[in-house]
Parts: C-alpha cells; structure tokens; sequence
C-alpha cells in the first residue's frame, strides 16, 4: 500500500494486549484520519457508555501524506467520546508536530487504545516492538519533567504525547501535550488519565513508500510557484512575545512553509513554544493588572501545557469566575483565590493546583465552565451562555450560520475557509489595491471554483451560500482527513497568475500522487461526503434530535454591536462585504435574520438529501454513499 504502512495498533490496556487492525479495510472508503477514526468509532464505541467508560475507544490516526514529502500533510487526528462535550459525544482534534510521522516510521497508522491498566502504565514503540511499561514513577508529574523522564528512558529521538496531572485525576479539562505544543484538547487528555496511560512514546526507522515522487516533486514547485515568495516563510518571522525573545522558527514535520510556531524564552528564562493564539489567551487580564501584555501572558500558556489543563477553557472559566465575582455570586471565600489577582501568575498557579489536586473550588472548576456553572446555579448559567463566542460569524456570513448551527464541534477549518479569501478581499478594498490582488472580480472567481457560485460571495443575498458551506464542509473532512495542516491548505489564490485564481484538486493530486490510485477532486468530495454523513450518524446516534438541534442561540437573531474577534474583523473593522455588482455593504451591528436563517435550512437539508422536515438521513442518500452500516443501525433516524 504506498502511502500507508498497512496495520493499525491495538492496544488494550485492561488485558495487556497488543494485537493489529489492517488499514485498507478502511482507507478506500474514508481516506485516513478523521474518516478512518469516525469508523472505527462507529463500529466500536458504545452511545450508552460515558467518555470514561474503558470500553470507549481513544484513536489515533494518521493520514496517508503523513511522513511523506508532502508539504504541510503530517498533522494526525485525535479522536473518541468527549467529556467536554455536552453532552458527551464524538469529537476530534487535529494534532500538529512529529508524533504523528514517527508512528508512520515505526509501522503503524494509528492506534486504537481501549481498556484502563490498574496502575499507571505508557506505550513503548520502536519500529515493530510495542510495549505496555509500567508509568508509576511517573505518576503525577508535570508534563515537561514525564516527558524528560520518557526521553531518558526510550532515547532521544523518541516523539511523545503525554498528560500531567490535571488530566489524571478525572477532570474533564485535561489536554493531550505532544512536541512542538501541539495539544489536543476537549478533554482527550483526561480520557487518557481515565485509561491510566501516562503517555505514548513511539521512535521508528521506517520510510513510507510513495507511488510517484516525482509527481509529488511537480506538485510542490507548482503550490510554490502559485504561493510566491511566501512559500518558504508563509506567515514572515516570527515576532517576539512582550518579554521575550525568539530563540529560533520550529516545524511541524514535512513543513517547508512554517508558521509562527518559534520557541521563545522569557527574560526570566522560561522557555516555551509560540503558536497562533498564544499571546492572547491570558492578555485581557494582563492589561488588567499590568496596563500591558507582559511575559505572563507567554508563560500562563506554558504553565497550563504543562497541567495539561485546556488552554481555552481555562479563559472561559476566568471570564466566568470574574463575571460571578462581580455579580456577588461567587466570593474570595467560594472560591479561595484572591480574586482581585486574576491573571497574575500566582493566582493562575494556585488555580491550577486546584484544578490538578481537585481540592476546594478546584473540584468544581475541573468539570468545565459548563458543569461548573449548572452546580453553581443562581443565574451562573446565564453568564456561561453568554461566553459563548462566534469568531467568524453568523451575523456576518450566511454561510457560517449553517456551519454553526449542524455541526457539534465548533468548525474552526470550515470558518477560516469562509473568511481567509474574503479578509484578503478587505485588505485589498482598504489598501485600495496595495496590500492584496484578490479584487471584487477575483473573489468571484474564487468562490466559483471553490464554492459552486459566483453568489456565494454576493453577501446581499443568501442565493448560493447553502452550497458554499456543504462545499466547505466537504473539502475541510477531507482535509482532516488526508491530513493536511489548516494555516496552508487550501490553496484559494495564486500569486503567480494572470486571474490570481488556486486550485482546489491539488488535495487530490497529492493523494493520487502518494497512492497511485487515481482520485479526481470529485471523488474526493464524495469520499468527504460519506465520511461527513457518516459524522452525522455519529451525532444523531449520540443524542442529537436533528432539526431542532441544528440551532443558533437566540441573541444571534438580535441587532448589536459585537466585539471584534476575528482575523476578518481585525482587517476590516467596518465588516465591509461585496454585494451585487460594485456595491459594498456593512454587516457591522447586523443581526441574522430568522426566516432567512430557517429557508436556507431547508435549501440546505434538500442539497444534503437529508429530510428537510426533521433533518435525519435518508435511505437512498446513505445508499448512494454506501453507508449500509448506517442505514441498518441507525433505523429509528433514518427515513
Ligand atoms: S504551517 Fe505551522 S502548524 Fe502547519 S505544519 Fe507548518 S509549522 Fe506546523
């Protein structure tokens, strides 16, 4: 099989037993990634056992560019039942760094790891050697010191994932750290705690054979050519954090491109990995306390990496405490932290010890904002609601209303698809042509190839925007799929031609290339269609009750001003959009209009063949994508 080593890992840590699943079984019908990890779920995972339950599976997965010499293609997919879902449900999380290629060298293209050791144990891997080594010296430490210690045991060259103590101790917040900070998040880490496995160290000598190299050589000079001089250094040099200083650019594996992941170290000398949203996350109370963003907001990430506690749910659960305070139903006695120090480095500290030992209000904050906030009561719920945030946008872009409203996780790839062209188009209409090429007649020519229609970037009407998102939904599944890294794929504009159009089969070019099987863009769209109604089985078999689940929450319908915070807004503070012909128009203070919202539901329930009444699956779409298993199990939602 080029692009793929054959055998996936199964690891059953209640029987401590090592056995092999073959991967063709799955690649042709769903690409690898996100696509094999949903079926193997489907097939193994029980709807009625909760996310800790032993017999849910945890899943790693690979893709077939992994670990090949296709550029920006060796993310790897986490995936399983969440316990920061609500309610609980299948969820999946793009990993970044090296593991992922590691494990393809060492013969495997995923694991699947089921069953809870009775003490702390990790999984050793070294090409086809795979060994379950007991962990309980490791026990309760930080992530950095685990991973410290794994080294000195397995080699240097061994890639890990691994969690710290706020995710061994059944908390819902626990993240997955793997290299380069990369972290899955959603509570996958705790889901690891619960199973007792303190971490994955794989190391392998293998190469994955490729079909043609050649091809694959062609395809890059061409994404080169078409991404300018920006190929090799997508994003420019990194900029140093406040406080700190860069130490030098680091890649993720197989990326000739970079982004603005770079090590830093702070003037006090801690040293940590700059991703995209690092510096923001804690900056709000920085300001606060210090009137400037300092070195606490760069090392408030690192010090929460190495709990493994959820950076992002961290912030929600900030906002939230900070709002209670104020609002006189949490105090200093709650919640025994010195409330007027949020943000500070020692309050952020004590709070992750509270978490990570689940002693005093700990207990309570290690469930997540949204459980927190449910045993709080007194109108805390409210406040959770209100934390919810729409970057990207239903008030702004029709199509995001229907990305927002049927998916269960929040789309990150399919918003930035939405967004990345247009906020190109505002840089252009606010530079007056200075800082971007992607006019008004390019943008249509984009979204023509991309999104099926001229109209889907008309944003005076809602004409095309149904086949916009089913089109984005389709090409971000086979991303995660193949899997291919969201900061450079897909390529929508080119740099060095005369219509500054890009190429939407480039995807497919590779995958061919890799394979040596012939797949057309087409028939990589109707593979992410299977793998995307295979998701919606997943969700309809969890609990979701179809239509009156695909929802947007009510203050979305209502006209205000919204704070900025997105890419797209940053660029273009007016939310200026193109309408018809030479008209611009403003989305800004905009509501989304409910009729309209709920016609392109329909539109978009008949595009799908899903049942425009109820919005479940329907027999002949299922067969035409050959989902029998999903017909046959899933009968009391499919029509
Ligand atoms: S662009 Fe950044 S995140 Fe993506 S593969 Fe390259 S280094 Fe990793």
């Amino acid at each position: 099989m080029f692009g793929w080593t054959g055998k996936i890992l199964r690891v059953d840590l209640s029987e401590k037993k090592i056995a092999l699943i073959e991967t063709e079984q799955y690649s042709d019908r769903f690409i690898g990634g996100l696509g094999i990890g949903e079926k193997i779920y489907w097939d193994e995972a029980s709807p009625d056992k909760d996310a800790f339950h032993p017999d849910n599976p945890l899943i790693i997965m690979t893709g077939p560019l992994a670990a090949t010499s296709a550029p920006a293609a060796s993310r790897w997919v986490i995936c399983g039942k969440s316990p920061l879902m609500y309610p609980e449900t299948f969820y999946s999380g793009s990993m970044s760094g090296f593991f992922g290629a590691e494990l393809k060298m060492a013969g495997f293209d995923g694991i699947v790891i089921t069953g809870r050791a009775s003490s702390p144990v990790y999984v050793s891997i070294h090409d086809a050697h795979v060994e379950i080594k007991d962990a309980r010296h490791l026990r309760g430490l930080m992530n950095s010191e685990t991973r410290e210690r794994i080294r000195n045991e397995e080699g240097e060259k061994v890639k890990l994932l691994s969690i710290g103590p706020g995710a061994e101790n059944g908390s819902r917040i626990g993240i997955i750290l793997t290299d380069v900070a990369g972290s899955g998040s959603r509570g996958f880490g705790s889901v690891m705690g619960a199973k007792n496995l303190k971490a994955i160290a794989a190391a392998g000598t293998g190469k994955i054979p490729v079909a043609d190299a050649a091809r694959i050589q062609r395809i890059r000079a061409r994404i080169k050519e078409m991404t300018g001089p920006g190929y090799f250094n997508l994003y420019g040099n990194p900029i140093a954090l406040p406080g700190s200083t860069v130490e030098k650019k680091v890649h993720c594996h197989g990326c000739p491109m970079g982004c603005w992941r770079s090590l830093h170290r702070s003037a006090a000398g801690n040293e940590g990995i700059r991703k995209c949203q690092t510096p923001l996350f804690y900056s709000l109370w920085d300001r606060k306390l210090h009137k400037e963003v300092t070195e606490s907001s760069f090392i408030a990430t690192t010090m929460a990496n190495d709990y493994s506690l959820c950076v992002l749910e961290i912030v929600f659960l900030l906002m939230w405490m900070e709002k209670c305070y104020e609002q006189g139903i949490l105090t200093e006695k709650d919640t025994g932290l010195q409330m007027n120090t949020m943000g500070s480095l020692e309050f952020l500290e004590a709070m992750f010890q509270k978490i990570a030992r689940r002693e005093g209000f700990g207990d309570l904050l290690a469930e997540g904002v949204v459980i927190a906030a449910e045993k709080t009561g007194r109108a805390s719920e409210e406040i959770a609601k209100e934390l919810r945030m729409f970057p990207y946008g239903p008030k702004v872009f029709p199509q995001s209303a229907l990305l927002y409203a049927v998916e269960q996780r929040p789309p990150i790839t399919e918003l930035h698809e939405v967004c990345t062209a247009p906020t190109k188009w505002a840089l252009w209409h606010t530079s007056g042509g200075e800082k971007s090429y992607v006019s008004t007649e390019v943008l249509r020519k984009i979204s023509r190839q991309f999104w099926g229609s001229e109209a889907a970037v008309d944003f005076s009407t809602h004409e095309g925007k149904a086949l916009a998102a089913i089109k984005i939904q389709h090409r971000e599944y086979a991303k995660e799929s193949l899997i291919l890294c969201d900061f450079v794929w897909p390529i929508y504009d080119n740099a060095g031609s005369a219509d500054h159009v890009g190429d939407p089969t480039l995807d497919s070019q590779l995958l061919s290339a890799v394979t040596g099987k012939e797949i057309s863009g087409a028939e990589l769209e109707r593979t992410a269609e299977r793998i995307f109604n295979l998701n919606r089985a997943l969700m309809l078999r969890e609990g979701r009750k179809g239509r009156v689940d695909d929802c947007l929450p009510e203050r979305l319908f209502i006209e205000r001003e919204e704070p900025i915070m997105d890419v797209f807004g940053m660029h273009n503070p007016q939310l200026l959009l193109p309408g018809a012909g030479d008209e611009i128009i403003s989305r800004k203070g905009k509501a989304v209009d409910k009729e309209k919202f709920e016609l392109l539901k329909d539109e978009y329930y008949e595009l799908r063949g899903w049942d425009r009444a109820t919005g479940f699956l329907k027999k002949e779409k299922l067969a035409e994508l050959d989902l029998p298993e999903v017909a046959e199990q899933l009968k009391h939602k499919v029509i």
